[in-house]
């Protein structure tokens, strides 16, 4: 997935291009505005990459890149935000009839941080496969009832042993439905290539798994490395060379961040991941979760799960302690702030044990 300003249409034709020629075989691109829309025709004419617009709730944009492209992504639980009195199903409509006009693929993506809100008022709060699956299946019967088949479906959670428990569950009702596979916001590398690896043993290795993304959050220039380790893991498979799997985050400290695309509002984001994987090394043993979120479209959702979050703005960075908001921080700041909220936490945990 390219992380350059779509709208930059030299820097993200070039970042497709270097994604292309290090193997990807589908290459994404995220589209927030009729501007970002009309830069993908521009870069689609300067590519022979297969491209993918990662439309999540912009229903509406499909009609301009639908042309131009290989497929098309919504993520269900966004599809509330624009013309809310509007049923969603008119909305995916809209989306599988430009997909249909001009030989497009779909892709249901559905993510754990923001699931369809209906779904999740109807399970407890500790399950959080149950809702991503009825989401999944109601979009798919409406697919299947508009007979449009070119689509595939993803569900991606950060944490590998949720990916791996969600996609078995899905594939079991599902089996004729092609899987797309992540591990969402897995982090920052090697640690990000672990629990995507962990993932990816567990369902290649049965079949299951169409396409596949590792998300890792890495510089601009570096973002090559997704491709390269999903090739590794694949070829690590085919041959057998799979791990033990460990039950990752349980015991020990786990930092998620996300993948960073286009939507990064301050670039200084990926240098904050990296710093405060440093800066919390030393509670490696305290079973805890931190979230480093770039973004306001998936940062204020996808931090809720965490013990703490951060999410960044373009000159400050918001912290979260679960679901409840700590206020926001400069650049500057933020790092202190969070080790104080972290020794808080690993005290209280400490008293309570
Ligand atoms: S959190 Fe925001 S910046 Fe990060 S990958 Fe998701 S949409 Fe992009």
């Amino acid at each position: 997935m390219t992380a350059t300003a779509t709208r930059d249409v030299a820097a993200t034709a070039a970042q497709v291009r270097d994604l292309h020629e290090a193997g990807a075989d589908v290459v994404r691109i995220a589209v927030d505005s009729t501007a970002d829309a009309r830069a993908v025709v521009d870069i689609a004419a300067e590519t022979d990459a297969n491209l993918s617009v990662d439309l999540q709730e912009n229903y509406r944009l499909a009609e301009i890149v639908a042309p131009h492209v290989a497929k098309l992504r919504y993520n269900p639980g966004h599809l509330y935000h624009h013309e809310r009195e509007k049923p969603w199903a008119d909305k995916v409509r809209g989306i599988v009839d430009q997909a249909a006009a001009h030989d497009c693929a779909v892709r249901i993506g559905v993510n754990c941080g923001s699931v369809d809100p209906d779904k999740l008022d109807r399970y407890p709060q500790d399950d959080s496969i149950s809702p991503m699956l009825d989401s999944a299946w109601e979009h798919c019967e409406l697919l299947d009832s508009l007979d449009f088949t070119n689509y595939c479906v993803s569900l991606k959670d950060s944490d590998p042993q949720k990916v791996i428990d969600v996609n078995k569950q899905f594939a079991e009702r599902r089996p004729d439905i092609p899987l797309h596979l992540g591990v969402t916001e897995a982090g920052l590398p090697p640690d990000g290539v672990i629990k995507t690896r962990i993932a990816f043993e567990q369902l290649v290795s049965q079949g299951l798994g169409d396409t596949i993304r590792v998300s890792l959050t890495v510089p601009n220039d570096r973002k090559s490395e997704e491709i390269e380790a999903g090739r590794q893991i694949l070829a690590d498979i085919a041959a057998g060379r799979v791990r033990t799997v460990v039950d990752y985050g349980l015991d020990t400290l786990n930092i998620i961040s996300c993948p960073s695309c286009s939507r990064v509002e301050n670039e200084a984001f990926v240098e904050l991941a990296q710093q405060v994987k440093e800066m919390t090394a030393y509670a490696s043993e305290h079973a805890l979760t931190i979230a480093v979120m770039g973004c306001r479209v998936n940062g204020p959702g996808e931090t809720d799960d965490a013990d703490l979050g951060l999410w960044c703005a373009p000159n400050f960075v918001n912290l979260k302690k679960g679901e409840d908001s700590l206020g926001a921080f400069a650049y500057d700041e933020i790092l202190g702030r969070l080790k104080k909220e972290l020794d808080l936490l690993i005290a209280e945990r400490t008293t309570t044990s």
